[in-house]
Formats: C-alpha cells, sequence, structure tokens
C-alpha cells in the first residue's frame, strides 16, 4: 500500500452478531455495508450520518478495535487484520469518544495525560516532555496540575485529546467529541482538532452531528444504512440540500437561509458555508 495513505478501506462489510446462550445465532446486523474510503496523510476529513448508520463501527476499524467480516483495512499501510500489527495500528491511530468523564482516569491533569506513553513503555524524561508539549497543543498547560474534576467538558475533553497526542499518533478519530459539550466547549474542541492538523500535520477524522463543524474538512463522506450515500468537499455535500435532508441531516444555517433565498429567485450560488460568503453573495447580486 503506498505510504501517503493514512486509512484504505476496501470493500469493509462488519456484521454484529447475537447469540443465545448455546451459542446459537439469533440475528445478524449489518452496520457496514460495503465500504470503500481513502484518507491520505494531512487530510482532515468528517463523516457524518444520522443515528445507527454505521459511523462509530467504521470507526472502530480504524484503530483496530473491530477487524472486518468481510474486506480489508489498512492503516498506514498496515493491515489492521494481522495480528502483528495490532499494536502498531492502535498506537497510530489514537480515538477520542463523546464522553470525557469516561476517558480521563487520572487524579491529576498531568498524570492522566501520561498514562498512555508510560503504558508504551516511554523513559520518563520523555513521557513529562510529552506531557508538556501535548497541554500545550490543545490549550491546557495552565492546568497540569488540576483535578480533572473540576473541569469543564470542553477542557476535559481537551486533556482526554492531550492523552491521545502523547502517544504520538499520526492519526486522530473524533467519535463525536462534542455531543456532550456546551457549544463554548464545542468550539474549544474543534480549535483544538483543527491545530492539530494544521500545526502538527495530524490526520484527523470527524464524526459528528453538528453541521457548522465539517465545514473545515478537506473532505465529507455521508453515510446511511451502513453505506457512504455522498462525498465531496464541504461545498459540494451542502450544496445538496434536499438530499441532505432526505438522510435527515441539516445543514449549516447560513447554507439554509442561502438555499431558501435561492429557493425564492435570488441568484446566488450553491453550497455558501459562511456568514463571510452569503453577505458577500448578496452584495454581488445584481437586482
Ligand atoms: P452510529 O455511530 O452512526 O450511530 P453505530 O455504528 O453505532 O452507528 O451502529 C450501527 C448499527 O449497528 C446500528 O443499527 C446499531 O444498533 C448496531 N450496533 C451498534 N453496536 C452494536 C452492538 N454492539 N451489537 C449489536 N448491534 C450494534
Ligand atoms: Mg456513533
Amino acid at each position: 500500500m503506498s505510504s501517503e495513505k493514512m486509512l484504505q478501506v476496501e470493500n469493509l462489510t462488519f456484521e454484529y452478531i447475537r447469540r443465545d446462550e448455546e451459542g446459537n445465532v439469533e440475528g445478524i446486523k449489518t452496520a457496514v455495508d460495503g465500504v470503500d474510503l481513502e484518507v491520505n496523510k494531512g487530510e482532515f476529513i468528517s463523516i457524518l450520518g444520522h443515528n445507527g448508520s454505521g459511523k462509530s463501527t467504521l470507526a472502530k476499524h480504524f484503530n483496530a478495535l473491530l477487524f472486518p467480516t468481510e474486506g480489508t483495512v489498512w492503516v498506514d499501510g498496515l493491515n489492521t487484520m494481522d495480528s502483528q500489527n495490532i499494536w502498531d495500528v492502535r498506537q497510530g491511530a489514537g480515538m477520542v469518544f463523546q464522553n470525557p468523564d469516561n476517558q480521563i482516569i487520572g487524579q491529576v491533569v498531568e498524570e492522566d495525560v501520561g498514562f498512555g506513553p508510560e503504558n508504551m513503555g516511554i523513559p520518563t524524561e520523555e513521557i513529562w516532555e510529552r506531557v508538556e508539549e501535548s497541554l500545550k497543543a490543545v490549550g491546557m498547560y495552565e492546568y497540569r496540575k488540576n483535578s480533572p474534576n473540576h473541569l469543564s467538558g470542553g477542557q476535559k475533553q481537551r486533556v482526554s485529546i492531550a492523552g491521545v497526542i502523547a502517544m504520538h499518533p499520526k492519526c486522530i478519530i473524533f467519535d463525536e467529541p462534542t455531543a456532550m459539550l456546551d457549544p463554548n466547549g464545542r468550539k474549544e474542541v474543534i480549535r483544538a482538532a483543527r491545530a492539530l492538523n494544521e500545526v502538527e500535520g495530524i490526520t484527523i477524522i470527524l464524526i459528528t452531528h453538528y453541521m457548522e463543524e465539517v465545514i473545515y474538512s478537506d473532505k465529507v463522506f455521508v453515510m446511511d444504512k451502513g453505506k457512504i450515500t455522498m462525498q465531496g468537499t464541504p461545498r459540494e455535500i451542502f450544496s445538496q440540500v434536499d438530499k441532505l435532508k432526505e438522510l435527515r441531516l441539516g445543514v449549516p444555517q447560513v447554507t439554509l437561509l442561502a438555499h431558501e433565498l435561492q429557493k425564492r429567485g435570488l441568484n446566488i450560488p450553491n453550497g455558501i458555508l459562511d456568514r463571510k460568503e452569503l453577505i458577500n453573495a448578496i452584495k454581488a447580486y445584481r437586482y
């Protein structure tokens, strides 16, 4: 597999199999159904889709928490099915989950961030260097001596991100990291993710419900019933307001407003992504 690819997913199908006490199969749920996907190193990509569309199941294949029923997943060129690769895959692709309370285990912020590298057998001196750089990268260095219990949701989530960064991953998968946060916390976390991408060059996979969060991505994938039904740049995706509505997904508020104005006969372009673009489109409009 070529080395500029961070992730390569080929014809991935995953089935959850439910069994009774005797081990007989009671039911099969196909959660991911024939997915092909590629992510280049250094990209920021987003995955959208309503509840149950298979996003988390797909994401868990990216750091070998789940393995394909059919098809193949390569992470940085390593086939996740090869048991020799599991450690490298898990270390190379970190994961941040929804609930920061389940991810923080340390009594003190800096201690918590140090757990990952400690488990990797990193020498103590280097652990402290990594803890410092990771906390600085998410803007939480000044809280290093604090108890995580007293932090806000957004701050806790940034500490869990620092814990992942401290393991020096090439890629971070964020599975709805802002779902339990207030608008301020959401902004903090997305800002941190963008900085890791832009400054550190870490590949980012962001799974989210919030349309406003995906407009910074290089590429967006939309899932429905275990399949990828749309893919493109945010502008290409948000140009298709009606199709997104069919998939029970919204669009950013400005995009919707622009779409409504367009429907009422105003000649403005498709896929407006932010307020500034809408203002410029309206200014350029000739009556
Ligand atoms: P999403 O993250 O998009 O909400 P999931 O990947 O969590 O979707 O779930 C996809 C489908 O798989 C859903 O129908 C869900 O009910 C089912 N599913 C998820 N986890 C399990 C599990 N552990 N056992 C059985 N079915 C599951
Ligand atoms: Mg999920």
